[in-house]
C-alpha cells in the first residue's frame, strides 16, 4: 500500500496543510482511521496550551476552620497528696485518699506489688 501526499484544510485556522505520505503511514500504523483535521501548528498550540480537560475554577469556600479539639479529661490527672502508710513520706495518688485504705507512695506501692505478686 502506497501513500501519496494529501492536502487538507485546517479546521481551526482554515489553512491548507500537507498530510504527507509518511504521516499517513504513521497514522495507519497507529491505527488512526481519520485524517488530521488541524494543521501541525494548530496541533502544537493545542498541545502546548494543555488542551482538553475543562478546568473548573473553584470559588472561595472552605475557610472556616473551627477551634482545635480540646482534650480536657484525658490530659493530666489530678493528683492528691496523702501520707504513705508504709514509709510515712508524702505520696501523690491519683485518687482521693480515704481513711479506710492504706495509701502508699510510688516506691512502696511498687514494693507492695512485688512482694504480693510472689504469692
Ligand atoms: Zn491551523
Ligand atoms: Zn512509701
Amino acid at each position: 500500500m502506497s501513500y501519496a501526499d494529501k492536502v487538507l484544510t485546517c479546521r481551526d485556522c482554515g489553512m491548507e496543510f500537507v498530510f504527507t505520505a509518511g504521516e499517513q503511514e504513521f497514522y495507519a500504523q497507529k491505527g488512526f482511521t481519520n485524517e488530521p483535521s488541524r494543521c501541525p501548528s494548530c496541533r502544537q498550540q493545542r498541545k502546548s496550551s494543555g488542551g482538553g480537560g475543562g478546568r473548573s475554577s473553584y470559588g472561595g469556600g472552605g475557610g472556616g476552620g473551627g477551634g482545635y479539639g480540646r482534650r480536657e479529661s484525658s490530659g493530666n490527672r489530678e493528683m492528691y497528696t496523702a501520707v504513705c502508710a508504709s514509709c510515712g513520706r508524702e505520696a501523690q495518688v491519683p485518687f482521693v485518699p480515704r481513711g479506710d485504705k492504706p495509701v502508699y507512695c510510688a516506691d512502696c506501692f511498687r514494693q507492695q506489688r512485688q512482694s504480693s505478686s510472689r504469692w
